[in-house]
């Protein structure tokens, strides 16, 4: 696979006979375009023809395979209705199973008496043994049915996914064919890495479309997987190389002479989970090559102290940091903390976003036409969105990057970061709870540390399920909250904020819901709006000048107003769980109780299991198994790999031993390489 334009995997289907124009746009549907994809195609299921069912050991309601002879066939219709049903009878030799298809007339054309076919199916019933709907497959005689024996019967065959027009059987013949002429040229993907316990690939390859007993296919099944995870764990692994190879130590050693200040004065004392975390921070700090941590903690759990700590170690030993957060609203929340953490300390801190880089910009020339040239001796901290990875941005003393809300960035987006500087330390931050097999699997690259524990002292989060009919006492119960002194979000699940029509039903929502909570004020806050007009919302809610924000999801990160209370989610089912959680980490940061209340429709029982999950758990770990278990991993993987899950044989639900050996194997050839 090393070399594919050379290898006989990268020859095109239409090479092989039988493989036409037609058929080649046929296969062109499935993916399927040169051997190599040939010999991925995974089937769908197997059905074991070596063991026919007899008739007399169907059971009702489950799956069975036969095999015999069409004795007779034909359409019935029922009276006046336009219903009608098509049957064909097979003679098993030990009797006679009825095969039927409802309002499918057009089959009569399909089959013929004296066709030898095998089905299969879920058995509908036994008297007479009947099967609706199955699948059928015509076993043909004479000079064409000359494989019958070796490829299609007696054997375990593979039921491949099809498009129209393709015969099950024709494709599996070409693949058996493809199989017998290049099988042998498969090959290792990557020889230097020797693969303990598991078949070689073509072993597996050809197990996999031809297994001999059923429980090959799901060796060869492991196989392939382990394959996938380990050129996944080879891109991320070898990129972290490829990053340390360029770095040189940073010595953030520290003198503790700003931590000791910092922590006297915030008053609280860290967690022991915190302060865990820190010791494993201040271990890479001082060690030969960055720091490269993710910090996961859920919402609320205090990584933005421990960011501050750590940013003080770099500060402290002489570094330039900075802070990248995914929003506006986030950066300037920020900077109001760390303004007010940082500079008692005597250390300055700059506001980098969209809006405010070139007051900063002219600031900064001020300073130096006034000659007092404070950035280079003075090591300093600039907090910002995406406008730090712009061009505008120079930090040549940068000894530690941090961002904030990592699963809002893309890999790209942090490398960037990094070449800011002369690949300084680098902590990210996420509060978006992984499942362990998918943090190696996104996370490969960088060690992983997580705050368990929240502080102590935090309120409760009680979250209700609503539908929408109860909207009324929903809204009186915000009232009486908000009398008593509570402040509300309300959350509305308009993403696409780009778009004029949203925005449209934003603001008409924000009219009805001035109604509701009247006398109350209510402040609207979305993405479209300018950055001073979010500040001026934020401070109000913040101060209390307004008691409710509508907002859509763009508070859905690390905004901290401990005094509001109450959320209401509306359409909740429209958003995900992961999201709704993020969501739900706004409220309960103060100590008193807080309310979460979703409303939305659940007509699906997944939508009912959906809500169930958030009402009866806070614990975000929970959430985001019960999430990769129902969905996949798509929402968890965050904007870069959104979409279809990347692999084909491999499955992160529950393949973690495979992610665990795949990231194994490519560290220590790693090693060996270097
Ligand atoms: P997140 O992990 O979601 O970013 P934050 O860092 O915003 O959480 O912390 C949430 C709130 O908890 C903040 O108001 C913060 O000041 C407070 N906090 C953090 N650590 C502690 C602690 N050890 N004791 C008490 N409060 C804390
Ligand atoms: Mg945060």
């Amino acid at each position: 696979m090393s070399d594919a334009s050379e290898s006989p995997l990268a020859i095109a289907l239409t090479a092989l006979p039988g493989v036409g124009p037609g058929r080649a746009a046929q296969l062109e549907r499935l993916g399927l375009r040169v051997i190599g994809d040939l010999f991925l195609h995974r089937p769908r299921r197997y059905e074991d023809r070596q063991r026919l069912a007899s008739l007399a050991d169907l059971e009702k309601g489950a799956p069975a395979q036969v095999t015999g002879e069409i004795v007779a066939h034909g359409v019935k219709r029922f009276a006046r209705g336009r219903k009608s049903v098509y049957e064909f009878i097979l003679d098993t030799g030990a009797g006679r199973l009825h095969c039927r298809w409802w309002n499918a007339p057009y089959l009569e054309d399909k089959f013929h008496t004296g066709d030898q076919m095998a089905v299969y199916g879920k058995v509908t019933s036994l008297r007479p043994p009947t099967i609706d709907h199955p699948d059928t497959e015509t076993i043909t005689s004479g000079e064409e049915g000359k494989d019958e024996a070796s490829i299609h019967l007696n054997r375990i065959v593979p039921i491949y996914p099809l498009t129209e027009g393709l015969p099950q059987r024709w494709l599996r013949v070409l693949v058996w064919q493809a199989l017998n002429r290049l099988g042998d040229k498969v090959g290792e993907p990557h020889p230097e890495i020797a693969i303990p316990d598991l078949p070689s690939r073509e072993n597996a390859i050809r197990m996999l479309h031809f297994p001999e007993v059923m429980e090959d296919a799901d060796i060869a099944r492991q196989r392939l997987a382990l394959d996938e995870f380990i050129e996944l764990q080879l891109n991320i692994q070898g990129r972290r190389r490829k990053l340390e190879s360029k770095a040189r130590p940073i010595p953030c050693s520290g003198d503790n002479r700003l931590i000791k200040p910092f922590m006297a004065n915030l008053g609280f004392q860290l967690t022991d989970a915190q302060n865990a975390v820190l010791r494993e921070i201040r271990g890479d700090m001082i060690a030969d090559t960055p720091m490269r941590r993710l910090l996961q903690g859920d919402v609320g759990s205090g990584k933005t102290v421990v960011a501050a700590a750590t940013a003080l170690m770099a500060l402290e030993s002489g570094y330039d940091v900075a802070l990248m957060a995914p929003t506006e609203i986030l950066a300037e929340q920020h900077f109001t903390n760390f303004k007010c953490w940082f500079e008692p300390l005597g250390i300055a801190v700059h506001l980098r976003t969209g809006a405010r880089k070139t007051d900063a910009d002219k600031e900064q020339n001020a300073l130096e036409l006034e000659g007092q040239n404070a950035a280079p001796e003075t090591p300093c901290l600039t907090l910002g969105t995406h406008a730090l990875i712009e061009d505008g941005f120079v930090a040549e003393r940068l000894g530690l990057a941090i961002i904030d809300e990592q699963h809002k960035f893309g890999v790209g987006q942090r490398e960037k970061l990094l070449r800011k500087g002369d690949y300084p330390h680098l902590l990210v931050m996420t509060a978006t709870p992984i499942p362990r097999t998918l943090g190696l699997t996104l996370y490969g690259d960088l060690d992983i540390s997580t705050i368990e524990q929240a502080p102590l002292g935090r309120g409760s989060v009680r979250t209700f399920a609503r539908t929408p009919d109860r909207l009324p006492k929903v809204w009186q119960f915000i009232r009486d909250k908000i009398a008593e002194g509570r402040q509300a979000y309300i959350v509305y699940p308009r993403v696409e904020e780009t778009d004029n029509s949203s925005l449209k039903a934003v603001t008409r929502e924000f009219k009805r819901i001035q109604k509701e909570l009247a006398p109350h004020q209510v402040g609207l806050l979305h993405g479209r709006l300018k950055s001073e007009a979010k500040e001026a919302v934020m401070s109000d809610f913040r101060e209390n000048r307004i008691q409710a924000l509508l907002a859509t999801t763009v508070i859905e990160v690390g905004v901290d107003v401990p005094n509001a209370t109450i959320m209401l989610i509306e359409n909740a089912e429209q958003f995900g769980l992961a999201q709704l959680h993020q969501l739900r980490g706004r409220i309960g940061r103060g100590g008193d109780e807080a309310f979460c209340i979703l409303v939305g429709e659940t007509r699906t029982e997944e939508a009912k299991q959906r809500l169930k999950v958030m009402v009866e758990t806070n614990d975000g770990f929970r959430i985001a198994e019960f999430d990769l278990a129902q969905r996949g991993p798509g929402e968890l993987t965050g904007r870069d790999q959104s979409g279809e899950a990347p692999f084909r044989f491999g499955d992160l639900r529950t393949d973690a031993r495979l992610v665990v050996q795949a990231r194994q194997l490519v560290k220590e050839h790693l090693n060996q390489s270097e």
